[in-house]
Parts: structure tokens; sequence; C-alpha cells
């Protein structure tokens, strides 16, 4: 069976036990604070295990694009290493909200397996929970009873807490398993070693592939278990894996899902895979990587330098070094297979034929950038090498390899493996303690500690009215306390419904302030959005939490937050005009003070460019636009309109649209009701973010006021300081620059004809001592005058010893040359000499054996040092 009819047999057959089938959610997560990336398939529905939200059919069925590199699940390690864990995988759930519960998921993924894919009973193995006493957990022997009416009892294993007991995170909704493991071992294998033994020892044949969740608790934040409200299905199958089994192959590499990667790799390599276990799993990272990367580039996440980017930068980096290393690949080439990628997997999601050239550029330029670091790396190592040979020592130092690696972003492997190559090694204990002391460090500066929530209404829909309200009277629905390092004791409050917009779609949240029945007033921070809530941050709780309170939104701030959001829609559609339709948002940030816009283009936006954007707006602002909106949409009818959506977010079927006369999007953001309260838009920066990407930045309304304002004192001061405000300013700054570039012109060749004349002077005044040509003087030359001088010097005379004392100010500098036959006859040392002579000018110094020189911070020294050298003759 072909992966893709795998993946869509899988879908129509719990369609057809009453399940809907939704899209996959993105992979990268924009609004949860505890997650980065899609993990497994339940993230998306996190809130109805939850409760906050009620979801509208209880039967649900996907396949989800999953990342496994950070927090709780993080795979990376084993990617390539072996046949069956990827970073990105697809995950194919079934899933039930408080219906159908343990039997019928058993039976279910049973049917599948057996009678539809038709997979040899004999190759399966099944798990169930044996219980654990420390949490006061039974044996779940009610998964056993459905299991043995399937399958043999002697094939029914236990498991413990680590295998069966599935726990999403730190917190939150979790409960014993039941996991299908499949033996594709040969017959002769199979009578050698019994596969109930291997099941969960990492047997690359003898593999879990589906693992069916039962929720039916909530972990709190005291680590003790609750009941959730309603019982759960919770199912995951690894699709790579079920494709290996299906295609009976033995990894998931040899699947159709990666081969077409695999033999473009050999390709472009000219390596072949199969040969030695070391390019093997250079391909195989290779292959796996290039997904993960292109799969988050296409969800709207670039490689950057901290949060989701720097995990995807890492894990495009760890693919770049095995290419170096392995396959001798020392030019970009990943990028390349951006296409395969495309064209295999474009079908099932169209975001990788669609964003196909900016993945590929972006892979492209990081590549190239990364491949830079590994030569520059490459020269520190060495050097580091050279130091520890002639110091005699075999291994390096843990700090200095572990600052290559933090600072120079040079991989520890590589710098393991070319200290082996040349018999040395690294102070691999020594790195590990300059690892953890860093993640320590970094840790305590971002712990966080979240109390449970203290619950006063369950029942509440949490509505959103802040569209048409800036005001509203609401209850406490529930509270708890948030206690980081960066933001101290904080309280996140969720009201029965709210008129503050929580902080998403790039909008900042709204302030404002709550007050009591009793006149208690306090300030609502920030509005972010978590699971499904609008939360409300505050730095303390009002005195009488229950009743009633009135909340009021800041109307200044909201207005101008909603002015730059409409702007950022016509800038888009500006941009899209004037630049072309290639033109897609990749980010955006609205505040009150100015927005932020980042889009895909390849250039840089010219000047006129930016002139003709900006009267694009301007004219759409005049034009007086009245805003057309419509809540209750669906997601066909938008798109059939020509609404704009983003890549990488998640749209239910419900959809909102903003229009203002052409401008056309689904936004979930507060805008202002006609397009003449922007009252002006103007563009403050143009710059690259990344290949491919450009950031424009711009204020409106009040802003530009402020903005032309502070323009216009600084233009007034620059004309006062110019004192002459008839002239144009920027001629007279330019003539400055003229006659400022001639008059150091003219001190250069001043200096150079006093330093000639002091030459002649100075080889005039050289003293005879003990077969010593010595030259001792005082001057204010320049350090690059005479460094030159001394040379000069030194050229011309024998058997020289010459010291210059420089005085600048209070600084001073010594200069030593010293004649090649003085430092080989007589083992005179410059460097030894101006360290001694340095004391006088309290500094030091140091250099080579015939040219050193010591600065120090006392002139006045000078003199005393000059003498004492004369003395050391
Ligand atoms: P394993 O022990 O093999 O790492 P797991 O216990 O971490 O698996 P679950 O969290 O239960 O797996 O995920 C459900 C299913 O997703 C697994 O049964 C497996 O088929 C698949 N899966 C999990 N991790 C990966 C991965 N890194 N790559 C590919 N498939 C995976
Ligand atoms: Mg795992």
């Amino acid at each position: 069976m072909k992966s893709k009819q795998i993946r869509q047999t899988f879908l129509e057959f719990f369609e057809n036990k009453k399940h809907q089938i939704v899209p996959s959610a993105p992979m990268v997560i924009k609004n949860d604070p505890t997650l980065m990336f899609t993990n497994a398939g339940m993230n998306q529905f996190k809130e109805y295990f939850l409760g906050n939200s009620d979801p509208k059919n209880n039967r649900i069925t996907d396949s989800q694009k999953c990342l496994r590199v950070s927090g709780k699940h993080n795979d990376l390690e084993e990617v390539g290493v072996d046949t069956y864990h990827h970073t990105m995988f697809e995950m194919l759930g079934n899933w039930s909200f408080g219906d159908y519960f343990k039997k019928d998921a058993i039976s279910w993924a049973w049917e599948l397996l057996t009678e539809v894919y038709g997979i040899d009973k004999d190759c399966l193995y099944v798990t169930i929970f044996e219980g654990d006493k420390s949490e006061g957990l039974e044996r779940d022997t009610e998964a056993y009873d459905y299991w043995k009416e399937l399958i043999d009892e002697d094939r029914i294993l236990n498991g413990n807490k680590a295998d069966n007991f599935w726990e999403m995170g730190a917190q939150g909704p979790c409960g014993p398993c039941s996991e299908i493991h499949v033996d594709i071992r040969s017959k002769e294998e199979k009578a050698a070693v019994d596969g109930a033994t291997l099941v969960n020892m990492d047997h690359p044949q003898v593999v879990e592939i589906w693992n069916l969740v039962f929720m039916q608790y909530n972990r709190m934040a005291d680590s003790s278990l609750k009941n959730l409200p309603n019982q759960h299905v919770d199912t995951g199958m690894g699709f790579e894996r079920l494709a290996m089994v299906l295609q009976n192959v033995q990894s998931n590499y040899d699947t159709d899902v990666f081969t077409p990667l695999i033999r473009e790799i050999e390709t472009i390599t000219g390596h072949t895979y199969g040969k030695t276990t070391q390019e093997d799993i250079a391909i195989r990272v290779i292959a796996d990587h290039l997904r993960a990367v292109s799969f988050s580039i296409a969800d709207g996440q670039l490689p950057s330098n901290n949060g989701a980017g720097y995990v995807i930068r890492m894990i495009l980096r760890r693919a770049i070094r095995y290419g170096f290393t392995y396959l001798g690949k020392k030019e970009p080439f990943i990028y390349q297979l951006v296409n395969t990628l495309s064209k295999q997997m474009g079908d099932a999601f169209p975001e990788l034929k669609s964003q196909k050239n900016l993945i590929l550029n972006v892979i492209k330029e990081e590549e190239a950038s990364f491949l830079r670091t590994l030569e520059n790396g490459l020269t520190l190592l060495d050097s580091m090498i050279s130091g520890m040979k002639s110091a005699g020592s075999k291994t390096l130092d843990g700090k200095k390899a572990f600052e290559l690696n933090d600072t120079y972003g040079f991989p520890k492997e590589l710098t393991r493996l070319i200290l082996s190559e040349q018999g040395l090694e690294m102070d691999e204990e020594g790195f590990a303690i300059a690892l953890k002391k860093q993640q320590d460090d970094s840790r305590k500066a971002s712990a966080t500690e979240t109390s449970d929530w203290t619950v006063l209404v369950d029942d509440d829909t949490q509505e959103f009215i802040g569209y048409d309200k800036l005001e509203a009277d609401v209850r406490i629905s529930q509270y708890r306390k948030v206690t980081s390092k960066k933001d101290g004791e904080l309280y996140q409050i969720v009201f029965n419904m709210t008129p503050f917009y929580g902080e998403s779609g790039g909008q900042t949240g709204d302030k404002g302030y709550l007050e009591s029945a009793s006149g208690d007033t306090v300030y609502i921070i920030d509005t972010k959005k978590e699971n499904g809530q609008t939360v409300h941050l505050t730095k303390n709780l009002p005195k009488e939490i229950g009743g009633t309170h009135k909340v009021v939104v800041d109307a200044k701030q909201r207005a101008r937050t909603a002015a730059n959001h409409t702007a950022t829609h016509l800038l888009h559609q500006a941009m899209r005009k004037i630049l072309g339709t290639h033109v897609e948002q990749k980010g955006s940030m609205v505040r009150s003070a100015s927005l932020r816009f980042d889009f895909s283009h390849f250039s840089k936006v010219s000047a006129e460019e930016l002139v003709e954007i900006e009267n694009f707006v301007n004219a759409r602002i005049r034009e007086q636009l009245s805003l057309e909106e419509n809540r209750d949409n669906t997601y066909d009818q938008a798109m059939e309109d020509g609404a704009i959506g983003l890549f990488g977010e998640k749209y239910g079927d419900v959809v909102r649209t903003i229009k203002f006369g052409e401008s056309n999007e689904l936004c979930g953001g507060t805008h202002v009701k006609n397009t003449g309260d922007i009252w002006h838009f103007k563009i403050t920066s143009e710059s690259a973010v990344a290949s491919g990407i450009r950031r424009i930045e711009a204020i409106t309304s009040d802003a530009v006021k402020d903005f032309f304002t502070e323009q216009s004192k600084s233009f007034e001061e620059i004309k006062a300081v110019l004192k002459n405000p008839t002239k144009n300013p920027a001629e007279s700054i330019a003539a400055l620059q003229d006659e400022n570039a001639s008059l150091k012109k003219e001190i250069e060749q001043l200096l150079k004809a006093k330093a000639g004349n002091l030459k002649g002077d100075l080889i005039a005044s050289a003293k005879s001592i003990n077969g010593v040509n010595f030259i001792a003087t005082k001057t204010d030359l320049d350090a690059k005058s005479v460094k030159e001088l001394v040379f000069d010097i030194e050229r011309e005379m024998e058997n020289l010893f010459l010291i210059i004392g420089a005085a600048n100010g209070e600084k001073a500098t010594l200069t030593v040359i010293l004649s090649k036959n003085l430092v080989e006859e007589k083992s005179l040392d410059a460097g030894k000499i101006v360290r001694e002579l340095g004391k006088h000018i309290q500094g030091g110094g140091g250099g080579q054996s015939h040219f050193a020189t010591a600065g120090g911070k006392n002139a006045a020294g000078i003199d005393v040092a000059l003498a004492a050298a004369e003395g050391l003759i």
C-alpha cells in the first residue's frame, strides 16, 4: 500500500465510525506558553480535555504533523542513528471527547490493523498499565479484559508508569494507555528469541506503532491527580512506522515516504545509501531534518536565534554538520531537496508547494552561513590544538570546547571527532559542567511557577465582547498566581466574558482596569490567550473576588492599536499591488505605538517603491473606507470571496473577515470603523530579517505627528549648529566632511615629515655603550608613526637598542626594538625589557623578542623608564 493510501484508509475507517476528519493543526504553536511545537495529535484538542471549551463533534480523526525536538518529548539524539524515530512525523489519531471509551477504542484499533490493513495477528503485542502504588493507581484490568477477547493472553504485557501512563507535560490531562507493538523480524529470528521479551527494549524491528490513551485524570501543580469531568480517548499511531510494516520493509527510511529523498541525496552527494553505517546515518539525518525544517518554515517559523526559531536552526545545523563531516559536502546542498519534498508531499500539504521558493532560499542561506561558521570554527580549533601540542597536553579544556560550541556555534561532536583524529580528546566532564552552568543560569532566569486555578464558576462561556464594547460588568470565573523571575508575582484572572482583547494574531493584548463594587481598583497590565481562554494579568487581586466587577479597556491604546492593525492590512494590500502577489505575510506585530510587518520578498524594497506604498496606503485613508466585518463567514465562502489567510494559522469552520474596500483578510483583531480614523501612515524603516524575508516598520495617527515634530526639531538644531541657516544644511555638512578629509590628509603628511626629521636626529644621537648603539627619546607621535619610525631606524643601524616613550595625555607607550644580532648573541629580549620598564608607567605589555610595546597610564614615568633602559645595558 502506498503511503498516501495508508493515510486515506485510516481517515476513512474512522469516518465510517462517525468521526469528523479535521486538518492537521500547525506544527509550530503560537498561543501556548507551555509548548513550542505540536508533539502529539492531542495538543490541538487540549482545551477540550481541560473542559475549557466544547468540541463541535465528539468524535474526530486526523493526521497531525508533530515535532519532537524539545521539552518533554525530545527524540533528536535518536534520529538518524535509529531507523524509526523522526524529528517531524505524522501522527494518525482518533478521538473521543466524553463519548466512547476503552472498549471501542481497543476493538476498532484491532479491526483496522488486522482486518483492514491485514497485519498478521502473530506479529502483534499489546501492553496495559500495571498500576502504580505510589500514585495509588490500580492495574488497568478493564483494558486487559477487552484485549483478551481479541488476542492471546500471553501477548498482553504489563507496562509500568514510564511506558503506560501518558502525560502531556508536567501539568494537564493524563491517563493509562495501552500500546500496540509490532514484531517484523524474520521467522528464524522469531523462533530464536521470543518477541515478548523485546517489547519496549529499543529493538529496531520490535517497535511501538500505536498508543491508545485513556484520559481520565488531570495532573495538578502539586503533582496530585484529579479525575477529569469526562473520560476521553486519545490515540496516536506513527504514520511512517505503519508504512514500514505495511510496505514490508525493515526501516521507516525504506518506505515511499523517504525513498525519493534518499535517492536525491545519493544523486547530489555521490554517496550510496546502505554502504557504511556513518554515511547511512548522515543520509537519514538529512532526509529527516529537511522535512522538519521545511514544514516549520511553511508554518511561518524561520530559523532564528531564540525560541522556536533557534530549535529549527539547530535541527538544520545538525543536518549540515552530518553532510559536512560524513558526506564531505562543503557547499550548500540540502536546499536542493526541497523540490523533491514539495513534489512528494505537496498534495497532502499544499503549503509545501506554495511556499517552496521561500523554504528553498531560507535553507540555502542558512547552509551558507553555517558552513562559514564551520570554517571559522575549524581555524579556531586548529590554533587550540597547536597550543595544546606545544604545551604537551592531550586533552582540550572543556570550557574552551564549550565556548567554541556556545559562542561560535561549532558543534561539540565535530570538536570531539577532529580531536580524536589527531589522537587527542576533549574534557567531556568540563564541557558538561560548563553546559550545566549555562542551563542552570538560564533556567533560573526564566523559571515560572504556576499555582492551580481557583475555580469559582466552571461553565462560563468566556465570550469575547470587545469588538463592540470597551466596558462590561463581569464575574471572575477563575484565577491563579504565576511567579517568574522576569515578571515577579502576577495573577491571571479569567472572567465569565470580557471586552479585553487577548494577545493573538500579532496584535498585543489590551490594558485597562477592574473596579469592584466597593470601588477597589486593580490594573490589568496585559491580556493573553491560553488554551482557548482569555487571561487577564494583574499585580494583585481585588479585595473581594466574588460579585460583579466593572472592567474597562484603555480606549486610547485600543484606538491606536486598531489604527495600526487596519494600516497593516492596507500595507499588505499595497505591497501585493506594488511588489507583486508573491508577497505573503510572514509575521506581524501590531502595538499601540507602531506596527511591524514581515513579508516574503527577494530584494530590498527601493526608496521609490516605499514612497509608492506609503502613497497607496494614504490614498485608502483619504478615501475614508468603512469597515465591512463579517463574524460568521464560512471558511470556504471567505476563500471564494478572495479573502487572504495566513499559513500556519489555525482556522475553524467559522471565520471572521475584515474588508476595507478591496482589502479583504481573515482576521480576529480589532480595527477602526473607517480608514479615515488612521489619519496618516508613515514607513519608518525597511530591513532584512532573513533570506527572502523583509521587514517594514511604520506608524500611524498621533505617532506620525510626533515623528514629524521630532524630525523638524532636530532639523532646526542642525541648522543652529551649522550657524548658516540660509544655506542648504546637507550641502554645508558635505562641505565640512570634505574639509575634514583634506585636513586629515594634511596632518598625515606633517606627521610623516616630522618622523623623517626625527629619524635623522635620533640616528645622530646614538650612544655607544658596551658595543650597543643605544637610542632613547620621548615623543608625542601616534602609535602607527612610532612603529614605522623604529623599523626604519632598525633597517639602517646595527647593534641597535632603540626605545621610544610616547605620551598622549596621561597615557604612555613604550616601544622597544632590538637588532636581531643582539637578540641572538646577547640573548636580549624586547618583550622582557618592556615588561620590566612598563612598571614605571604603571602598565604592562609584551611582544616578540626583537620588537615589543607596553602601555600604561602614567606618562610622567616615561623619563624614568628611559633612564632605566640605559641602566640595563
Ligand atoms: P517510542 O517509545 O517509540 O519513542 P513513544 O512512547 O514516545 O514511542 P507516543 O508518545 O505514545 O510514542 O506516540 C504515539 C505513536 O507515535 C507511537 O506509537 C509511534 O508510532 C509514534 N512516534 C512516537 N515518537 C515518534 C518519533 N520520534 N518518530 C516517529 N514516530 C513516532
Ligand atoms: Mg518516545
